[in-house]
């Protein structure tokens, strides 16, 4: 970290800012220019607050040079990390992995039936939400612990592990029992609360990127869960808020290589909340592949024109079957398997 002093702070101001670097057990080094005097600040400077220096009066400019995040930085975990849902491997340079499903679980005998389809087309997961974040409140708002007990279901039938998401506190226990691997949403990226809980239980956790999120913002929020002692952490990139409104959001997929050069946590692509349109959804997820993703998490519904939530971005089971197909070729270019 390099801050600036201006030349005319008085030295017992000086003085003040070196002295409390130093109980922080940081290192300071002075250089003293012809305009401004500069300290490199060398230690584990995750810990310092910079905003709080910059309200320094005497204090010209604070630039960080590591990042502030640890336990998800790449720097002190050089190996790829990986997450294992249920016996499925998410992360490192293997095996590309797909979670398939409805948007909103829509009842028992619909998801297990799905989930028999999704199975067959190459998934090796199953996704379904019961408790749904919807933007209006008369929208369908899920089938709360009846959609976990029809997932739970699905599960029992096909074998396939169960990926939903949560969006309280007071569902933890619930999660905790039922689901193998737990959602946190777009909306909740930021649910302070929510990550310091999951951070204390030993569930894997998908992390969504929020609607419009920096990736630092993204990589503190899955230091939230970390920091806690929950190490199981995927990262999903859903799209994010543009001016363009062709798509529901934009694809953002040169995040892709960026959390590989800044984490070493697995990170998987959502193409069908990223582009909200089923006919992109193929295309999207082959670019993912190619970009280095290590999964995929696609809606797919028997019915789009009578699905609950999200039709127009879902895929027909066989249409998801070609597309893990194709798919499935891209991946052994890379050296990677699907
Ligand atoms: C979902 O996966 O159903 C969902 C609501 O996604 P997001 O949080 O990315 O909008
Ligand atoms: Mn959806």
């Amino acid at each position: 970290m390099i801050i600036t002093c201006r030349k005319n702070a008085p030295q017992e101001e000086v003085d003040k800012v070196v002295k409390s670097f130093e109980e922080q057990g940081l290192e300071v080094n002075f250089i003293q220019g012809a305009n401004y005097n500069v300290f490199g600040i060398v230690g584990d400077t995750t810990v310092v607050d910079e905003r709080k220096i910059r309200a320094n009066t005497w204090i010209e400019d604070v630039t960080r040079i590591g990042a502030p995040y640890k336990k998800v930085n790449r720097l002190f975990h050089l190996e790829d990390s990986v997450v294992d849902v249920a016996g499925v491997k998410i992360g490192g340079k293997e095996k590309v992995v797909v979670i398939g499903g409805p948007c909103s679980v829509e009842g028992k005998e619909e998801i297990c039936n799905l989930a028999k389809k999704v199975k067959e087309a190459g998934a090796d997961m199953l996704r379904g939400g019961a408790y749904k974040p919807r933007t209006s409140p008369y929208a369908f708002q899920g089938l709360g612990t009846a959609g976990i007990e029809a997932m739970v279901e699905a599960r029992r039938q096909t074998g396939l592990p169960i990926v939903s998401e949560i969006m309280s506190t007071d569902k933890i226990d619930e999660f905790i029992e039922n689901v193998d691997l737990i959602q946190v949403g777009a909306r909740n990226m930021q649910n302070f609360d929510l990550l310091k809980e999951l951070g204390k239980i030993r569930k894997p956790i998908l992390l969504k990127r929020g609607l419009a999120n920096t990736i630092e913002e993204w990589l503190m929020s899955a230091e939230y869960i970390m920091a806690g002692g929950n190490s199981q952490v995927i990262l999903c990139e859903r799209g994010i808020r543009t001016f363009e409104k062709y798509t529901r959001n934009t694809l953002d997929l040169s995040v892709v290589p960026i959390i590989k050069r800044k984490s070493h946590l697995p990170i998987i692509i959502d193409p069908s909340h990223a582009t909200g349109d089923w006919e992109l959804v193929e295309s999207m997820s082959l670019a993912a592949v190619a970009a280095g993703a290590d999964g995929l998490i696609v809606e797919v519904h028997d019915n789009p024109e009578c699905a609950w939530s999200d039709g127009a971005q879902s895929l027909k089971p066989e249409k998801f079957k070609a597309m893990i197909d194709k798919c499935k070729v891209v991946a052994e270019v890379i050296g990677r398997s699907m």
